[in-house]
């Protein structure tokens, strides 16, 4: 997860930051942990970021103090580095010509290696942020691109440009990175194009790159073009500059579809609500349920209730409120927090609810605590009978790159049958999606889609001895 946006104004407008702070708002839900904004007036750049939402992180002053026409922003949600604040983003790194400051949506497989290049090329002293404390990967991008920028002061010639082209193909993993010097802007994307990045065009004149469509809506910009898989774009006065680091092997995320992504967003020519109506219909052919009512789970299930409803002629109802100022559950850092997250976040409506048979329409169940406590407060508040349809198959493998559900242990449909999950829930009965019809909802050919969480098959191979996990570049554990 993560929210990346970046924006290139004509030079007499200085609002770059302020757009920014509009884009970050619609990229609130891909993280909540922390907000940040790096801008740039061509000679000097300033960063302000801070844990907690943008909303809560950003005001007058703050935008204020962040002058200049290009800027890039973050809002994070933490795979690699705990929520603390120094892993907060954008990143800012001291180059011999200057600073660069980057954001970064995705995670890294091959950090230990990094972490070796960096050893072996610069000796022990780590640089810039890593040296403060920060235990990101995206700390040690920034760190290979400012040492090899530093190495340059030496007497070569190198531009931030030419050091990414460089720095780039030593990733491996999900990456979507917007990054910047003092006077332009850059987007790049993993071979595999595992996380979303667009690119818009402002009327005014001008380029926004953002993880998400809805930000580019959100500033007017209107929809360009995605970074393609192994792009690097670099944004100036005279428009876009393409470079490719890497031949591009597709295979985009097809969990975006199921609940990342907001439904508003567009990915790869397929517009992700109808998606998910289409997963609801197929759910409602595969595990028909005889019931007076079908509910969502607010609101990433909604768009799967809604298809589920229309294919099995049930209708459509909201027995649950939502309280929309609790973040999303999924999100939060640490078991105990989700827990106290669901109580917050739904509460049933009993009027809708009590004395009938429910089908509750829910996207996804990763470690199951959502839907065992939604299962009991529905049948404390009256429901007859509790029938739970999900709208994409049991994530039965860990994902490394950049949601966190690292731990297979983390996974009940890892441990449990469906029949022990239906049981440990305490429903009436439990249907997931099958694998072809998630697939085919999406409208594209499975070669060119991410299915490691379902299948096991991971795009891009890693080594099994250094397992990324969150906590790998804590101080101590490498
Ligand atoms: S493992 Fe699953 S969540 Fe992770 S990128 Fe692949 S499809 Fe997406």
């Amino acid at each position: 997860m993560c929210g990346v946006f970046s924006v290139y104004l004509p030079k007499s407008c200085q609002d770059a930051a302020k757009m920014t702070y509009f884009g970050l708002y619609a990229l609130q839900h891909r993280g909540q942990e922390s907000a940040g904004i790096a801008s740039s007036n061509e000679e000097n750049i300033m960063v302000y970021k801070d844990l907690g939402l943008v909303s809560q992180v950003f005001n007058e002053a703050s935008l204020a103090s962040l002058p200049g026409h290009l800027a890039v922003g973050h809002t994070r949600y933490s795979t690699t580095g705990s929520p603390k604040w120094q892993n907060a983003q954008p990143i800012l790194g001291n180059t011999a010509f200057g600073v660069i400051a980057l954001a970064h949506n995705g995670n890294l497989v091959n950090s230990v290696e990094l972490n070796q290049i960096l050893l072996d090329r610069y000796g022990d002293v780590q640089t810039g942020e890593l040296a403060n404390g920060n235990t990101t990967d995206t700390a040690l991008i920034t760190a290979l691109l400012t040492g090899n920028l530093l190495k340059a002061a030496l007497g070569k010639d190198q531009s931030l440009l030419s050091t990414a082209l460089e720095i780039l193909p030593l990733l491996k993993g999900a990456f979507s990175l917007v990054f910047m010097d003092e006077k332009q802007i850059y987007a790049a994307r993993d071979p595999q194009g595992l996380r979303p990045l667009v690119i818009g065009e402002l009327a005014e004149g001008g380029h926004v790159v953002a993880s998400e469509n809805a930000a580019l809506d959100i500033v007017g910009a209107t929809f360009l073009r995605e970074v393609e898989p192994g792009e690097l774009i670099m944004i100036d006065d005279d428009g876009l500059h393409s470079s490719r680091f890497a031949e591009p092997k597709r295979s985009g995320c097809v969990f975006e579809y199921v609940y990342l992504a907001r439904p508003d967003a567009q990915i790869f020519g397929r517009a992700v609500h109808e998606a998910r109506v289409e997963m609801g219909r197929a759910l409602a052919r595969e595990f028909p349920c005889d019931a007076d009512i079908v509910i969502p789970v607010p609101e990433s299930g909604t768009p799967a209730a809604v298809g589920f409803a229309k294919e099995s002629d049930i209708p459509f109802a909201q027995g649950l409120t939502k309280n929309s100022y609790v973040g999303r559950t999924f999100i939060q850092p640490t078991d105990a927090l989700r827990r106290v997250g669901i109580r917050l976040k739904l509460n049933p409506l009993k009027s809708v609810i009590t004395g009938k048979r429910l089908v509750v329409v829910d996207d996804s169940i990763v470690r199951g605590n959502t839907q065992k406590a939604l299962v009991q407060m529905l049948k404390d508040s009256g429901a007859k009978e509790v029938h739970v349809r999900i709208s994409s198959p049991p994530v039965n493998f860990p994902c490394y790159f950049g949601i966190d559900f690292a731990k297979p242990d983390e996974l009940i449909a890892n441990n449990l049958s469906v029949e022990a999950i239906r049981e440990a829930f305490g429903a009436d009965s439990l249907g997931f999606l099958s694998l072809e019809n998630m697939i085919g909802a999406t409208n594209r050919d499975a070669s060119t889609l991410c299915l490691a969480c379902f299948t096991g098959n991971y795009p891009v191979k890693f080594s099994t001895t250094n397992i990324p996990t969150k906590h790998l570049l804590e101080r101590g554990t490498l």
